[in-house]
């Protein structure tokens, strides 16, 4: 049977990142690590087992010098909405044990660790590589102990996690306004960690139903794109670029087959 959802007060948080003033300086990596406590190796150089909730990939056009051009493209988790955006994102649909699942007041997909049992599925199932397991118990040096966020659980071996938008930031912002007799967030009361550490400002965070902010603005953009459009994913991270063979590379389409989303 179809689900249908009719939540008037629903909100669709995503984000729309302008490859044009990214520089690729991973400080969006960084401040994600430090915000949701996300572990690290002694030996990072292996990246295959890496944790990074969003990562930074360098694209190039492919050209020798002197027409070589190159591009960054940082990658979270597109909080897939799925077709139809009726929540059934890739993760969510073969997650045996529910325990990814799609908030339908905010578009977010969530993880919840103590229920993951870590057969992978998701992370098979997700196209973009969003997904991330825990072959080691967190190990953090002593004197870092004193820095972990107390809002965000540590997770243990043996389950999979990914970037959750800073959920934790919008139940405490979305407290805040209760305590203050507010039903609704100011339009940046709410921000990801990646969003506010960019010093370029290539990351624009917000509600994606929201007629007066930014994001919905930026998303409309003729130069926005999602990336592997044809899956019909239904991301909520929104790119931008003025470059033909970003989005190509991107977006992985063919060619002559492009279409503009504008959704
Ligand atoms: S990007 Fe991957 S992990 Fe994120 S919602 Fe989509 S399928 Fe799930
Ligand atoms: S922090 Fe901003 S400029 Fe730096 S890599 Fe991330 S998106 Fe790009």
């Amino acid at each position: 049977m179809k689900e249908v959802h009719n939540n008037e007060n629903a909100k669709k948080f995503g984000m729309v990142i302008d490859l044009d003033k990214c520089t690729g300086c991973g400080s969006c990596m960084v401040a994600c690590m430090a915000e949701n406590n996300v572990p690290f190796k002694v030996d990072e150089s292996n990246k295959l087992d890496s944790i990074t909730w969003i990562r930074v990939y360098k694209l190039t056009n492919g050209k020798p010098f002197p027409d070589t051009e190159i591009c960054y493209i940082p990658r979270p988790c597109m909080h897939c909405g799925g077709k139809g955006d009726l929540g059934h994102s890739p993760c969510v649909s073969v997650c045996p044990a529910t325990a990814t699942d799609y908030d339908h007041n905010t578009g977010i997909v969530s993880q919840i660790y103590t229920r993951c049992f870590g057969c992978r599925y998701c992370m098979a199932a997700c196209p973009y590589h969003a997904r991330y397991f825990n072959w080691w118990d967190p190990i953090w040096p002593e004197d870092m102990k004193k820095y972990l966020s107390p809002n965000v659980s540590p997770r243990m071996r043996g389950v999979v996690e990914k970037c959750s938008f800073c959920f934790h930031r919008h139940q405490l912002a979305m407290e805040k306004a209760h305590y203050e007799g507010r039903k609704e967030l100011e339009e940046n009361e709410y921000q990801t960690a990646c969003t506010q550490a960019c010093p370029a400002g290539a990351i624009t965070f917000g509600n994606l139903n929201n007629h007066e902010h930014k994001v919905y603005e930026l998303k409309k953009d003729p130069r926005a794109f999602r990336l592997l459009e044809r899956l019909q994913t239904n991301p909520k991270v929104y790119y931008l670029t003025t470059k033909e063979w970003v989005r190509r590379a991107g977006d992985n389409y063919l060619k002559n087959e492009f279409k503009n989303v504008n959704v």
